[in-house]
């Protein structure tokens, strides 16, 4: 397919309602059972603009949506869990080429990704935990002329496949540093998955999410070229990025939880007389969810704000979505019964979804580590 019209900035929530039943909502069993990868629905959805909110140089408006981003991605994932992880994998790819330092990429790549038209992933769960000193850095880049070669190994990537690209950090170490050159910093730079030197292997079976396009890779001196670089040093451009990069998160938590809400309200119909003697009912859940959009949307309007007191925030905020999403899940589970706890029920896969919220970097354990570590340092 082609790109978007760019004068369409992004669909309005009833056409998306009506464009992820129409392209997810027969799909979310496969790819949820049989891992299928939804790709060509993915692009659809970026047709319609949904990877667009945040990008302020994509966009006729010259605006930056990041609560606009959000609610796409929450009105995705009341549909498909997978699926609006894959929007936020998308839109986090796009964010890094948009804040990066390559003119070329800004005027190629950047188009296609907010249309849709590439898809993209991000390589940056590594780089995130050895920024906040929970493991170290992974791949290593050498510097040669006009560029790096990289080598290492990511464990796993999501939304991937042949011609596919996505963001990651690297080491600069070696030959850089000894001449005094570029060595010895952190770099970041966008990957393409078709480059020669650079295996994407499956990954064994998970618990769920396994239609996200998920491999486990291996670069072997793969060449990054220097317009491939989005920032070198890292530090500051981190900086810029990482409010985006987590509060995006939350649309995909939003949108488990609001489909908890359904089927909660669902089971009440016929099992309200007895449902309501357990916690975290619908109107409960509808409650904190309007507060964390709500916190999301002031959060929002911030994004580029670097300091470590907006990002405890959003780090805050992220936090009470991963705790959100595992209490509304359980709750459905609860509610829907033995319904739920059969295979076929959407209830099961929203435990199984929610569970991934609160794992996928930063983790629970990870966002509480960060936090401490940040109010620690006062940044109140
Ligand atoms: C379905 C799925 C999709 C993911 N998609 C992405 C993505 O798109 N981008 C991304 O950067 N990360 C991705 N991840 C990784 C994820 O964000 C977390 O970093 C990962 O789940 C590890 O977090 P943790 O808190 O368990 O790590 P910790 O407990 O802090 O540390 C575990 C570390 O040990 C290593 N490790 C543990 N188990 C294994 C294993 N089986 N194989 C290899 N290494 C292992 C890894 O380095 C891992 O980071 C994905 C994970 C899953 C399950």
């Amino acid at each position: 397919m082609g790109s978007a019209d760019p004068t369409s900035i992004c669909a309005d929530p009833d056409v998306l309602a009506a464009a992820v039943s129409r392209l997810l909502d027969p799909l979310v069993g496969r790819i949820d059972r049989d891992g299928q990868y939804p790709g060509q629905a993915l692009q659809e959805l970026g047709g319609l603009g949904v990877y667009r909110h945040h990008l302020a140089t994509q966009r006729p408006d010259g605006r930056r949506d990041v609560a606009g981003a959000i609610d796409a991605m929450t009105a995705i994932g009341r549909s498909c869990g997978s699926s609006a992880f894959m929007a936020w994998c998308q839109n986090a790819c796009a964010w890094y080429v948009e804040q990066g330092r390559s003119q070329s990429l800004h005027a190629t790549l950047l188009p296609q990704l907010a249309s849709g038209e590439v898809l993209g992933g991000t390589g940056m769960s590594n780089p995130m935990k050895y920024f906040a000193a929970i493991e170290s850095l992974a791949l290593e880049g050498q510097a040669v002329a006009g560029g790096f070669r990289v080598s290492g190994r990511l464990p796993w990537v999501s939304n991937l496949g042949p011609g596919h690209v996505f963001g990651t950090a690297f080491k600069s170490a070696g030959q850089g540093a000894a001449a005094g050159g570029t060595g010895g910093r952190d770099v970041m730079a966008l990957i393409r998955c078709d480059w020669p030197g650079l295996t994407l292997s499956t990954v064994p079976p998970f618990l769920a999410m396994d239609g996200t396009g998920t491999y486990s890779l291996t670069f072997d001196k793969v060449f990054v070229p220097d317009d491939h670089i989005l920032a070198d040093p890292i530090g500051p451009w981190l900086k810029r990025i990482r409010n985006g990069f987590v509060l995006m998160q939350l649309g995909i938590g939003a949108g488990i939880v609001a489909s908890c809400i359904d089927l909660m309200r669902e089971s009440n119909l016929r099992l309200g007389h007895v449902n309501g003697f357990l916690e975290d009912g619908p109107d409960q859940m509808e409650d904190e969810l309007g507060s964390l959009r709500d916190r999301a949307g002031l959060l929002a309007r911030d994004v580029l704000d670097d300091s470590d007191r907006q990002f405890a925030q959003v780090l805050t905020a992220r936090l009470m979505a991963s705790e959100l999403t595992l209490r509304a899940t359980q709750s459905a589970m609860l509610h829907t019964g033995a319904a739920g706890y059969s295979l076929s029920s959407p209830a099961q896969r929203r435990l199984r979804e929610g569970y991934f919220v609160a794992i996928v970097t930063p983790a629970i354990k990870h966002l509480r580590k960060e936090i401490d570590r940040l109010m620690t340092a006062g940044a109140r």
